[in-house]
């Protein structure tokens, strides 16, 4: 089953909902719509045409381990060499680098169509683009300008090595060693699930390694941040010495199988450090907004295929006999229907959000002043784990329904839905579990500053749901859902504020419920928005008469179907810690 992308959608949400062109202009980047189509235009065809034939391939051939090292699923290295030689790897680096300067916005719109197409394909650009933000932010200039042109133009890919047997969650636990000598140091240990940890599809592979160094304190305050390559660099800056970085194994995994997830085992490797000793983790901070957004992505991206999928089934599968004798194709099903609808209208918000936090990223790095710039930057923090969170559990339910679409031959491999489902269950738990991004939301980002980012959200919000009742010909049920969603989260902000304090576990056993709240009524937001700018649209006569109309129906339908979650989640939030923390151990 091939992919197309949903052009229209994408376009819709950069020119209305983020408004592209305004934020182009405000950054003084040569950036328009008409450029962003065409961008999207193209990449959708590398998408449907390169991309997605290899989506089945990798999951029925994974990487293998041979004598030299990794060997990519067939037809990998091909792809790979044609969409760098297309320079998409480097969308958004900086020209200085070799890159095309366009907004962070954009390339997360192109992104969600590597993923659709072949997400364990895609992570290694994805990973290349970490290890660039982590080296572009953070790396002297010698570092920056010996290996980010290379990583930029794809000649070289680039790998995050955080993970070690004991250290998961916790990255304070890392015991990888750094020892000095001369100009570089000496990086050893094991490192775990490494993504693309190695492969043989570009003569050079860049490390970004995370290791203590001796005399490190302790805990999170001792991590430093290193640049291993894979082969040590000549004097022309040519890949030379095979560094002792090696893939040991490949882990079997429930999906993603053309991404090879590697042991990785550091061997007095030469490695370069990444900006000041011991301040490697708040380094990877800096970089994780990016990551957590690029993985959020994943989860709209895979819904988004699957999605496809299934309406195409639904239209061709017959079930049901009318009383002329004619049979009935299953999305006339009102089951059927409501399967179709939560995943049209949850993947609508699932865009508008991770569009709007993306460009929130821009609007940051192109602030004027410096309130402007705290403003984005609050926001992006906000945003950030309800992108990486809500969308990751969201493209759970997504796939599932996409299954449930197609009954019995859903859970038959050949019709290759099921894979999207294998594919999306590792998003909830690398770059940090929905546990992480949930306690990093309702502590950090909420408790910390006393709720304050949140109530400029939920103002904004409430401007919105005024617009919304206020516009004439818009349908009452999308003003009075959020109304009731816009209720629940502000009485949820309330109520973790007053009572936190009190019982050490409420934050914790309320978080990912706070999470979800405000992962729900963001997208309902974001939809109504979107509902009353296809309403003035089409009384303007202007646009796509169907599309629009089809989108006011899908926000209804999330406003009637899923906003209503929020209340569900509001009373856990509320009924307190006691019964999720008063069984005793041994009862478990
Ligand atoms: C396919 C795959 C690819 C990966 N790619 C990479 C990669 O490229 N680079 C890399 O460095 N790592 C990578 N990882 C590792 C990934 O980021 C970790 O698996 C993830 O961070 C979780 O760590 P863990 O597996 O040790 O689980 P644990 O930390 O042991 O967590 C187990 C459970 O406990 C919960 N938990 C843990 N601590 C807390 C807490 N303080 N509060 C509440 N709940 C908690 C978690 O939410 C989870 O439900 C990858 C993993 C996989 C499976």
């Amino acid at each position: 089953m091939n992919y197309a992308h949903p052009y229209q959608d994408a376009e819709f949400v950069l020119r209305h909902i983020v408004d592209l062109d305004g934020l182009c202009e405000q950054a003084g980047l040569d950036v328009n719509m008409d450029l962003a189509v065409a961008v999207l235009d193209e990449a959708g065809k590398m998408g449907a045409e390169v991309l997605a034939p290899l989506n089945r391939v990798g999951d029925l051939n994974p990487a293998k381990l041979g004598a030299n090292g990794v060997e990519a699923s067939p037809g990998f290295t091909e792809a790979y060499q044609q969409f760098a030689e297309a320079g998409w790897l480097s969308l958004s680096v900086v020209e200085a680098f070799g890159g095309q300067n366009l907004p962070n916005v954009l390339s997360t719109a192109v992104n969600e169509i590597w993923h659709s197409a072949n997400m364990a394909y895609a992570l290694c650009p994805m990973l290349s683009q970490g290890a660039m933000e982590s080296i572009g932010h953070h790396a002297s200039e010698d570092l920056q300008a010996t290996y980010l042109p290379k990583v930029a133009s794809g000649e070289w890919t680039g790998t995050m090595n955080l993970t070690e047997p004991d250290a998961g969650s916790d990255l304070a636990a890392i015991k990888s060693k750094a020892v000095p000598k001369g100009d570089h140091y000496l990086i050893s240990g094991q490192k775990i699930f490494i993504t693309w940890g190695d492969h043989q599809m570009t003569p050079n592979i860049v490390h970004l390694v995370l290791a203590r160094l001796p005399d490190a304190p302790p805990g999170v305050k001792g991590i430093s941040l290193f640049i291993v390559p894979k082969f040590v660099l000549n004097a022309d800056g040519e890949p030379g010495e095979r560094n002792s970085a090696f893939a040991l194994s490949l882990e079997h995994k429930m999906g993603i199988h053309g991404s090879p997830t590697c042991v990785m085992e550091f061997n007095e490797a030469v490695g370069y450090i990444v900006g000041e000793p011991n301040k490697g983790l708040a380094y990877m901070f800096t970089m994780m907004n990016h990551a957590r957004q690029a993985v959020g992505l994943q989860g709209l991206s895979i819904s988004e295929r699957a999605y496809q999928q299934a309406k195409q089934y639904a239209k061709e599968r017959l079930q049901g006999t009318r009383r002329d004798g004619s049979r009935i194709p299953i999305i006339q099903h009102p089951d059927v229907r409501r399967m179709l609808m939560t995943m049209k209208s949850g993947i609508e918000a699932m865009r508008a959000l991770a569009l709007t936090a993306a460009a929130e990223i821009d609007r940051a790095r192109y602030a004027t002043d410096d309130a402007s710039q705290a403003q984005h930057e609050a926001r992006v923090e906000l945003l950030t784990p309800i992108v990486k969170g809500w969308l990751t559990e969201m493209s759970q339910e997504l796939t599932s329904l996409g299954i449930q679409v197609y009954g019995g031959m859903g859970y038959i491999e050949e019709t290759g839905v099921a894979q999207h489902y294998r594919d999306a269950r590792i998003l909830t738990i690398y770059e940090g579990t929905t546990g992480i991004q949930a306690l990093d939301f309702i502590g950090r980002k909420t408790l910390v500053d006393k709720g304050e980012a949140l109530a400029v959200l939920l103002q904004e919000m409430q401007a919105t749901l005024a617009m919304v009742k206020a516009q004439a010909g818009l349908d009452a049920a999308i003003a009075t859902n959020l109304a009731q969603a816009l209720h629940a989260g502000n009485e949820a902000r309330e109520w973790i504020l007053a009572n936190a304090a009190q019982d050490a576990n409420l934050a914790g056993t309320a978080s990912v419920s706070f999470l979800m709240l405000f992962g729900y009524l963001t997208g309902g937001w974001l939809l109504a928005k979107g509902a009353l700018q296809a309403q003035q649209s089409l009384a303007a006569g202007e646009g796509d008469k169907d599309f629009l109309q089809a989108k006011l129906i899908s926000a209804k339908f999330y406003s009637e179907q899923l906003l209503p979650r929020t209340a569900a989640y509001l009373a856990a939030i509320k009924a307190g810690s006691d019964s999720t923390m008063s069984m005793p151990e041994d009862q478990f």
